[in-house]
């Protein structure tokens, strides 16, 4: 979908929707391919703050150049959109769960780090220490939810398309804090 349309779709799903610079031209194109789209994945950032948590996401680090994803949900529940296009978020994952997310059936163990992952789905950085300690307060919870379902509906996609980065890559342990068997409980019961 258009960068717009992306925009609409948080809108519609009752989010609060913060535009950060010129994000919808902020991507990695020029580096490699974006799309097909298959799937939504979710992430925790490893950052404390708002306001350093976006800047992060959006302009990345020493090594690891912006946009890391395409929305930052921050602790307060607004939507942070840094970026749209090709992202730095996914890295190498398992092309056996790339396949079960195509097919929304139950995904296999990541087991391989074989497949582009920035190429075929959205990246949700969520602000948190992800130490198991760092609470994710409810309506953190509630727009992670409403951001995995508003891109879901749009593309007529079901709760199987949303995993999170530790389905998808090895080694990955993100996000941390809660399951996302349970996120993704949420999102069809929002969806259904
Ligand atoms: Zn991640």
């Amino acid at each position: 979908m258009s960068a717009d349309s992306f925009l609409d779709a948080l809108r519609d799903e009752g989010l609060t929707v913060v535009q950060v610079g010129d994000w919808r031209t902020h991507n990695r194109n020029h580096k490699g391919p974006w799309g097909p789209v298959h799937g939504v994945m979710i992430h925790h950032t490893v950052t404390r703050g708002t306001a350093d948590t976006v800047r992060i996401c959006r302009d990345g680090y020493a090594g690891l150049p912006g946009p890391l994803c395409h929305g930052v949900i921050a602790k307060d529940g607004k939507v942070h959109l840094v970026g749209y296009g090709r992202a730095n978020h996914a890295g190498l994952g398992d092309d056996d769960v790339l396949r079960a997310v195509i097919a929304e059936r139950a995904l296999p163990p990541d087991d391989e780090a074989n497949t582009d992952g920035n190429r075929h789905f959205y990246g949700f950085e969520c602000e948190n220490l992800g130490d198991g300690r760092d609470p994710w307060p409810e309506v953190q919870l509630e727009a992670i939810e409403k951001a995995a379902a508003a891109v879901c509906r749009r593309h007529g996609w079901n709760a199987r398309s949303v995993i999170g980065h530790l389905e998808w890559q090895p080694g990955k342990i993100d996000p941390r804090g809660f399951t996302m068997n349970a996120m993704r409980a949420r999102i069809t019961e929002r969806l259904s």
